[in-house]
């Protein structure tokens, strides 16, 4: 899925808007500029695909 690296699984920013810098691989972890949560950027990213898959399977299960 898209941005999952880039979207904060708290509260749903994504970086690079607002004039914010998007997370460069350099960024191993980041501080969301929203909520102010520290991330491990790999987590995040594996929350995020995570919920997206749940979402799918629910839609297809309806
Ligand atoms: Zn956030």
């Amino acid at each position: 899925p898209r941005n999952t690296t880039q979207t904060c699984h708290d509260c749903g920013f994504v970086m690079g808007k607002n004039g914010t810098n998007k997370l460069t691989l350099k960024d191993r972890e980041w501080d969301c500029p929203n909520c102010h949560i520290h991330h491990i950027r790999d987590w995040n990213a594996s929350k995020n695909i995570l919920a997206k898959g749940l979402e799918k399977l629910a839609k297809e299960k309806a």
